[in-house]
């Protein structure tokens, strides 16, 4: 252990970490032991599920367990360019690889979130599996399908927990540029560049030590953010100028996007992320919505401002789940199905939507 790994020990042992009341130590413990191990992460990732899975992925090939990382389908291209990304199997592209994967690991971690339903096509096998299953999640109502849990949910992201592992185990020495620079893509892209869920002084902490180690949080965002297709920002302009949708009585706007819309866009994956936001960016809408169809679902991407939680309609409408900000689902209905379910329930919620804080 480092100086400055001893002196965050003793700082966390006056001034408890966020995951006091987590298995951590348990964890912690096992990991002492080298093992197999199958980092997992959910269905359509994101710049969290990735980051905090290769960083988890650098963090335990240094503690020398044999390690590997499965995403259920492809993540969008402008998260390839993330160290150790050479290293993910996709599920949906190569099954051999990724159930043998899942038949020899001892242990088996679900990073980014918090039930094996999310792992989509994969969801099967990982669950029948005999290895010991560890959730890392930073979303609300975790399954009770794992031996062992951290689920922390006043953090900004499940990258940021993983830096809080590493730490409360005193080995933030074993945090690389490579790691650091995983776990940093990961907390700006889950908190929109540090525009909500990062309320936390702990999350500036966390930022300001991975700069200690020398990550270039400029060039990160321009990897992440300034490598729009031409498609992609002609989409985004289409979905706002043709497709946006506000509802000034509900404080209300949606975007729609059909098969149709977004072959003639030539849509590759990534590229509706972000879209709703613009439509939250809109003074008094409180709720946005996208619904963007897809080969056999809609996706439905719900935000929301302040008190307004989206999680719930999002679990209680459409089956799927979230934070209580940015929630999302996949609908197996038509696209006007889907919205007119939507439109449906606004008025259940226009006294709640007028009061926002
Ligand atoms: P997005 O709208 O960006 O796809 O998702 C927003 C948030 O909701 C993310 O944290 C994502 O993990 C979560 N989410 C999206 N779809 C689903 C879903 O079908 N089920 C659950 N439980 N969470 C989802
Ligand atoms: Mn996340």
């Amino acid at each position: 252990m480092s100086y400055s790994d001893l002196f965050t020990f003793a700082i966390n042992l006056i001034n408890p970490t966020c995951l006091e009341n987590t298995d951590f130590k348990k964890i912690a413990a096992l990991l002492q032991t080298p093992a197999r191990i199958l980092i997992t992460t959910h269905t359509n990732p994101d710049g969290d599920a990735i980051g905090a899975s290769l960083a988890f992925f650098g963090y335990l090939s240094k503690k020398h367990h044999k390690v590997k990382v499965m995403i259920p389908d492809p993540d969008p291209e402008f998260l390839h360019w993330m160290p150790f990304h050479e290293n993910l199997l996709v599920f949906d592209l190569d099954q051999e690889c990724c159930l043998e994967a899942i038949r020899e690991a001892e242990i088996i971690f679900s990073v980014d979130y918090n039930g094996f339903k999310r792992l989509a096509n994969a969801s099967v096998e990982v669950r029948n599996s005999k290895a010991k299953k560890i959730l890392i999640d930073h979303h609300r109502n975790p399954e009770n399908e794992y031996d062992l849990t951290i689920s922390v949910i006043k953090t900004s992201s499940t990258s940021e927990l993983i830096y809080n592992f590493i730490e409360a185990c005193g080995e933030t020495h074993l945090i690389d540029r490579e790691i650091a620079e995983c776990i940093y893509a990961g907390i700006i892209t889950d908190t929109g560049s540090f525009s909500y869920s990062c309320n936390f002084e702990k999350t500036y902490l966390t930022i300001a030590a991975l700069y200690k180690v020398g990550i270039d949080g400029e060039h990160i965002h321009r990897l992440v953010y300034d490598t729009y297709s031409e498609n992609r920002l002609r989409l985004l302009g289409f979905s706002i100028s043709e497709k946006l949708v506000v509802l000034p009585a509900f404080h209300t706007a949606y975007i729609s996007l059909s098969k149709e819309d977004l072959d003639r866009f030539d849509y590759q994956i990534g590229d509706t992320e972000d879209i709703v936001n613009y439509a939250l960016s809109i003074k008094d809408i409180n709720l946005a919505a996208l619904f963007s169809e897809r080969e056999d679902i809609v996706k439905v991407s719900l935000r929301s401002k302040g008190n307004f939680a989206v999680n719930e309609i999002c679990r209680k409408y459409f089956d799927g789940g979230g934070h209580a900000n940015a929630a999302g689902a996949n609908c197996y209905m038509s696209l006007q199905e889907t919205i007119r379910i939507f439109l449906e329930m606004l008025p259940v919620y226009q006294d709640q939507l007028s009061k926002v804080y």
